[in-house]
């Protein structure tokens, strides 16, 4: 959702209270489209302090699925949005240091679904695991190893590490 917020700025002590409905129904990320399976509202806090700051703060929860980055098994992730800014206002307009201009913020408009994007895409997990020391499939007969073993050969010699490894050998030796 698209909030103009010029009343907001205009309005010196002004605050606003908003339960805004997250629309998205799918993390479309740079590694891939995940389902997100469960999502509360995004509460919204906005107020105007004095004319010279807006203070935002928002809320939310949500789950997505994503595939173990080892295994593929399906597994559910939280998200929890706590995002905080606060933006000095100056003759009616908001004063935004393009360095790290907030992505939901043009002009005087807030969006809100860029705001959630934004969050998911920060709390994302580096690597989505079923857990800690998950084992895996096989490479050679693609069982998954954490329900299962096999008798596969799976020492893989790859010629560009065996390369690596002859130089410190000759390390070594000097
Ligand atoms: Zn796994
Ligand atoms: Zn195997």
């Amino acid at each position: 959702m698209k909030l103009d917020l010029f009343d907001l700025i205009n309005s010196k002590g002004k605050e606003l209270n908003k339960e805004i409905p997250i629309e998205m129904d799918e993390f479309d990320s740079p590694s891939g489209n995940y389902p997100i399976t469960a999502k509360s509202p995004l509460q919204l806090y906005l107020s105007n302090g004095q004319g010279r700051e807006l203070s935002l703060k928002s809320e939310a929860h949500l789950k997505a699925h994503a595939p173990c980055d080892r295994c593929l098994t399906d597994v559910e992730i939280d998200v929890d949005i706590d995002y905080e800014i606060e933006i000095p206002i100056s003759d009616g307009k908001l004063v935004i240091d393009e360095m790290d201009a907030p992505g939901c913020i043009d002009g005087l408009i807030l969006d809100t679904e860029q705001l959630v994007y934004d969050e998911i895409l920060m709390n994302w997990p580096m690597k989505v695991l079923c857990k800690e020391d998950c084992k895996g499939i096989c490479n050679k007969c693609g069982c998954n190893l954490n329900n299962r073993t096999c008798d596969c050969d799976r020492t893989v010699v790859d010629p560009r590490m065996a390369a690596i490894q002859d130089v410190f050998n000759k390390f070594k030796e000097v």
